[in-house]
């Protein structure tokens, strides 16, 4: 790690890992020059409670932590972090952080953009965790076990909705009765970290592109579409919360509302229906195999190739739909670890789209996940750039340091 440029950390507290990445900050050419943060270290601990399992490495591979500890020992996401902070530490003793960067993944309507974290921006974000039960409470975790351990560090929210935040009307409304819209229930859109991130990487490699009609499908363990015109985000299959759009790893995606109303006719609680929505649904509960996409193409199960089949179907239909928003489509990106990793998945979506879009793949490259995957023939060119969610929140800290004066 380098002793003389300032580090940043980002952190990503999902809802069973916590991941910690080391930044630094090279010196930028002169004040408007843009600033480019460099991945030095990243730690993670996974499965906490469950089995922990804490990795730490270099940013060129060499592994410096690599353990499995007791439950006990790593009981909660508060714990993981101490620990993966411990492990850290090492290496930044010369030169500790100057800000922390936070993942959080409901913004809400109150912010459009990062945001330097205070008491008054936690007791907003503490309002959303009923909208993202599974993510917002450990996002929060994470947050005030800085605030305790450095009350002056710096410390930045950036938002998986905050990409979404200059939408239509119209891409915003649910159906009810108007007064829950003013009460903030309505569609927000997420993944936004993804997307900004593509957006940026689309403007550096394909300018032209980015100025287009562009339809970016995120397929990871969350999967989510984002329409763009511009660069600036339009529409997106999730709405007000993370449920919404295609089926994803565990969550089932846009159900009937109806389906829900008779799971609690049946006497499910709330409690018990979220569980059930968000964590035995999408891939899992249909295949009743895994969540897993790699596990479920391996598979001879007919409910897994059931599964991936109607994930494959889903996912078509929504790029129809934003396709509507966008007034057509002019590039289709595929990222995220299914969409940027999957040649079987992408060439079962596109085969949907061949007669409405004239997509077609070629197969040695998408086999290859080259990133251009589309034929010469193809209508639509169709590109795979994998993303870098923890990069952009490295990039949107390192602005609100510059802004403060402290880069
Ligand atoms: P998260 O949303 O947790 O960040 P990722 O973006 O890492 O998740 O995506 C995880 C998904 O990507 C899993 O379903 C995994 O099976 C899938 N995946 C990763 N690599 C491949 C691959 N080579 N082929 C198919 N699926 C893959």
């Amino acid at each position: 790690m380098s002793a003389t440029h300032p580090v940043i950390l980002v952190v990503n507290a999902g809802s069973s890992s916590v991941k910690v990445s080391v930044y630094t900050v090279p010196e930028a050419a002169h004040d408007n020059a843009d600033i480019n943060p460099v991945l030095s270290a990243h730690g993670q601990i996974e499965s906490i409670g469950v089995a922990p399992r804490l990795r730490a490495s270099m940013a060129d591979g060499h592994v410096v932590a690599d353990e499995s500890f007791p439950v006990a020992q790593v009981a909660d996401h508060d714990a993981a972090f101490r620990l993966i902070r411990l492990v850290l530490s090492v290496g930044l003793r010369d030169n500790p952080p100057v800000a922390i960067g936070h993942r959080v993944v409901h913004g809400g309507s109150d912010f459009a953009q990062a945001v330097r974290i205070d008491d008054d921006v936690i007791s907003r974000l503490e309002a959303l965790i009923p909208l993202a039960p599974l993510h917002q409470p450990h996002n929060l975790t994470a947050i005030r076990a800085v605030r305790k351990a450095a009350p002056d560090l710096l410390q930045v929210a950036c938002f998986d909705t905050a990409f979404h935040a200059g939408h239509d009307m119209l891409a915003q409304l649910i159906a009810l009765p108007y007064e829950y819209y003013e009460r903030g229930i309505r569609r927000y859109g997420f993944h936004g970290l993804s997307y900004e991130y593509i957006a940026r990487r689309l403007g550096q490699v394909a300018p032209d592109v980015a100025a287009g009609r562009v339809i970016v499908a995120h397929l990871g363990n969350g999967a989510s579409l984002c329409a763009m015109r511009d660069g600036r985000s339009v529409e997106s299959t999730m709405g007000l919360t993370a449920l919404d759009g295609m089926p994803m790893g565990t969550r089932c995606g846009s159900i009937d509302p109806g389906a829900v109303l008779w799971l609690a006719q049946q006497g499910m609680t709330a409690d018990a229906i979220q569980t059930m929505l968000y964590g035995a649904s999408g891939l899992k509960g249909l295949s009743g195999v895994s969540s897993d996409m790699r596990a479920l193409l391996a598979s001879e199960e007919p409910r897994a190739r059931l599964a991936v089949d109607f994930y494959a179907y889903r996912a078509a239909q929504e790029i129809g739909k934003l396709a509507v928003t966008l007034g057509g489509l002019d590039t289709l990106v595929f990222t995220a670890g299914i969409g940027a990793n999957s040649p079987p998945v992408r060439a079962r979506i596109c085969a949907h789209l061949t007669d409405l879009f004239g997509i077609s793949l070629d197969n040695a490259a998408n086999n290859d996940n080259s990133q251009r995957v589309s034929s010469d023939a193809s209508r639509v060119p169709v590109l795979v750039l994998p993303t870098d969610e923890e990069g952009m929140i490295a990039l949107s800290t390192a602005r609100i340091l510059r802004e403060s004066g402290k880069l």
